[in-house]
C-alpha cells in the first residue's frame, strides 16, 4: 500500500479531480479495471509501451516457452516501427492494447488532441494487425474527462494496474524480479514493460531477463497467469 499513501500524500491539498487525473485506477474518469479477483490466485501480466527491437521478442518467448497469456499496450508509432513484432505478439493469441499514437501525457490537453493520440493508434492497430482493440491504458495513467470520453466514442474499457516495479529504471533483472515477487497478490494486474514510450530503441531487456524468474516465482506461489478477457467479461 505504500504507492497508494504516497499517492495520497502528494495529493493533498489538491482537488479530487487532481487527484484522479494521477491516481490510474481513480474512478472519476469513467471505471477503470485494475485488479481482478480478489479470491483464488489469478494474475495478469501486462507490457507497456513497446514493440521493442531487444524486449519484445525475448519476452514473447518466455511467455511461449512458459504458456503464459499477457496484455501488450502498444504505442503507435512503434507498430508502424516494429509492425512484425506487433503481429506475432497478436498471432500468440496476447491481447492487444492501445497506449496512444506518440506516448503523450494526455491529463493536460484538450479534446482534439486527446482523441488524435487515441483514434490514430486505434487504426493503426486495427490497420497493422487486423484486430479491434478493446483495452486502453493512458500513459503514466494520466487521465482528464477528455480521455474519458474519447474512451467512450471509441469503445474502449480502460485498463489499470495493480502495481507496478519500476522496471523501467536502470535496475537488474534480480532486483525486478525480487520487487515483482514481493508484491504478489490474488487478482494483481502486473504492470512491466517492453519498451519505451518515448525512445524506440530504449532498453528493457532486465524486464526480458527477469520474466522467466518472475514468472516461476508466481507458480511457485501457487498462482496462475490468466488473460484479461476473462475480466473483461466479468465487469
Ligand atoms: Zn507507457
Amino acid at each position: 500500500m505504500l504507492e497508494v499513501a504516497v499517492g495520497l500524500g502528494a495529493a493533498a491539498g489538491m482537488g479530487l479531480g487532481a487527484l484522479a487525473t494521477y491516481y490510474p485506477n481513480a474512478p472519476l474518469f469513467g471505471p477503470v479495471i485494475g485488479r481482478g479477483p480478489r479470491t483464488g490466485r489469478s494474475l495478469y501480466l501486462t507490457f507497456d509501451d513497446g514493440p521493442n527491437a531487444d524486449a519484445t521478442p525475448a519476452i514473447l518467448d518466455a511467455l511461449e516457452r512458459l504458456s503464459v497469456p499477457a496484455t501488450f499496450f502498444m504505442v503507435g508509432t512503434h507498430v508502424l516501427r516494429f509492425p512484425a513484432l506487433a503481429e506475432r505478439a497478436r498471432n500468440a493469441g496476447h491481447e492487444i492494447g492501445n497506449h496512444t499514437t506518440h506516448h503523450r501525457k494526455l491529463h493536460r490537453l484538450g479534446p482534439r488532441p486527446i482523441h488524435r493520440e487515441l483514434a490514430g493508434a486505434d487504426r493503426i492497430l486495427r490497420d497493422r494487425l487486423g484486430t479491434t482493440p478493446r483495452l486502453f491504458r493512458a500513459p503514466h495513467g494520466y487521465r482528464n474527462p477528455w480521455v474519458t470520453r474519447s474512451v467512450d466514442r471509441l469503445g474502449y474499457r480502460v485498463l489499470g494496474w495493480t502495481f507496478g516495479v519500476w522496471d523501467s529504471d536502470p535496475i537488474p533483472p534480480a532486483e525486478i524480479r525480487r520487487r515483482v515477487r514481493r508484491r504478489l497478490k490474488p487478482g494483481a494486474v502486473i504492470l512491466l514493460h517492453d519498451g519505451d514510450g518515448y525512445d524506440p530503441a530504449g532498453d528493457r531487456r532486465a524486464t526480458a531477463a527477469a520474466l522467466p524468474g518472475i514468472i516461476e516465482d508466481a507458480r511457485q506461489a501457487g498462482y496462475e497467469f490468466r488473460p484479461v478477457s476473462e475480466l473483461l467479461a466479468a465487469g
